[in-house]
């Protein structure tokens, strides 16, 4: 349906389904049955694969020893990855290009390539107790320049895959100083003193990845830990945000190719009243409307990948990212919605693909941004950048 599809990107797209379909899927009931955890063998062995096929570094330029994949390809290798649950797709950890084009030589060195060798794994720090949606406004995390240290007090809430990681990514206010009150971001290794674990709570879906809380009391920070300088932390964290936002949309895409497909064969093949419950009107509408969600937030995915390999200005960018993110994950989760319907008692049970689904992708709606916030930000980009920014 697409005419935009390239040869190279389909040539990904067959490979990671391979993948996912041979290698993964295959694990979900047992991640699900054991907390999200795999035998260390098959877990070792799925790291192997992504890191075989270069999947770290699918961003990052040739001549820094990634793929240099465009934002389209990188998507499509996301949407496939989005076809399994429990985060199994997480096998590897994934650079961007706003690290390669900021970090410090020092930075690069221990951090960047080790991302892409997947030696050292990251996570991302920004939510507090108070801060969530109003991150920007509202942390209260600081950082005081004493010397050439940062010394970093605060807590972090939900830092996912920090009982995995090596380092946090931390976003801090500057304490004082000509850039009181502004925001840094800093890479900090996970093993160093201070660093405290506070909380794991539960939550809905089964992921070996957790969602911490951490308090850093008088964390230690090298300044060559800073990246980019004082009052510059926004705009990476604004750099992270769209690339997730991209890959959470892609994920919900991938997502509900998969449901509307195992949802179709169960259709066609369970007998209700005599009859198969395909051929029912009531299920047929179900699937219909699943079908051309679908494609219709598909499109849009593509396209708004397009206009960012084509440097599009980045404002726009960012609201775009908005209306994907905030569609793709609504849409995903009206065809979980439907799958458990369709599959009946059997879409309650947590060994089908639905009911997994349907817990997953709630957190979608709310993680990179909840849906109110991104009305939020795709109406303020309407109001200055006008409707046609938005919708070429
Ligand atoms: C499983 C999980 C993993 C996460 N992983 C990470 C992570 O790795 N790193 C990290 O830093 N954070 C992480 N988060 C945090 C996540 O990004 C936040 O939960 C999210 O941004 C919302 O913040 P909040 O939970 O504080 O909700 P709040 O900001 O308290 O919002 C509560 C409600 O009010 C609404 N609301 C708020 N302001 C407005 C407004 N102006 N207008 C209308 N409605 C509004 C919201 O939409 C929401 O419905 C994670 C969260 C979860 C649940």
């Amino acid at each position: 349906m697409y005419s935009g599809m390239t040869p190279k990107a389909l040539e990904w797209k067959i490979k990671i389904k391979k993948f996912v379909n041979d290698e993964l899927i295959p694990w979900e009931v047992h991640a699900e049955k054991n907390e999200g955890e795999l035998p260390k063998d098959i877990e070792k062995k799925h790291r192997e694969i992504a890191i075989s096929f270069g999947l770290p570094g699918m961003g990052i330029t040739k001549e820094s020893g990634g793929l240099g994949l465009t934002m389209f390809e990188q998507m499509i290798i996301w949407e496939q990855l989005g076809r399994v649950t429990n985060a199994l797709c997480w096998c590897f950890s994934e650079a961007q290009d706003w690290m390669e084009e900021n970090f410090n030589d020092y930075q690069k060195e221990h951090y960047l390539q080790p991302l892409l060798k997947g030696i050292k794994k990251e996570c991302y720090a920004i939510t507090e107790k108070g801060a969530g949606s109003d991150v920007e406004g509202s942390i209260e995390t600081t950082a005081e320049k004493k010397g050439d240290q940062y010394i970093i007090n605060g807590e972090k809430w939900y830092v996912t895959s920090a009982n995995l990681a090596d380092f946090f990514f931390l976003q801090a206010k500057i304490k004082s100083g000509p850039n009181k009150d502004k925001n840094a971001l800093f890479i900090i290794d996970k093993n160093v003193e201070g660093i405290e674990l506070i909380d794991t709570p539960k939550f809905s879906h089964t992921y070996a990845h957790h969602h911490s809380i951490y308090r850093f009391n008088n964390v230690s920070v090298a300044e060559k830990n800073i990246i980019g300088n004082e009052g510059m932390g926004m705009d990476f964290t604004h750099s992270w945000f769209r690339h997730e936002r991209l890959g959470i949309a892609a994920r919900c895409c991938g997502a509900a190719e998969r449901l509307i497909d195992e949802v179709t064969e169960f259709a066609k093949e369970r007998v209700s009243f005599g009859d198969k419950i395909a051929n029912y009107q009531a299920i047929q509408f179900m699937l219909a409307d699943s079908v051309n969600e679908l494609a219709s937030t598909r499109l849009m995915l593509y396209e708004i990948c397009k206009a960012h390999d084509a440097k599009q200005d980045v404002k726009i960018l960012h609201g775009k990212c908005s209306m994907i993110k905030l569609m793709a994950s609504e849409m995903a989760n009206r065809v979980a919605d439907r799958s458990v319907q369709i599959f009946g008692g059997r879409g309650y049970m947590r060994d089908n693909v639905a009911e997994r689904y349907y817990r997953e992708l709630r957190v979608d709606r709310i993680w990179e941004g909840t849906s109110e916030i991104h009305r939020i930000i795709i109406a303020n980009s309407l109001y200055k950048r006008g409707l046609q920014s938005l919708i070429e």
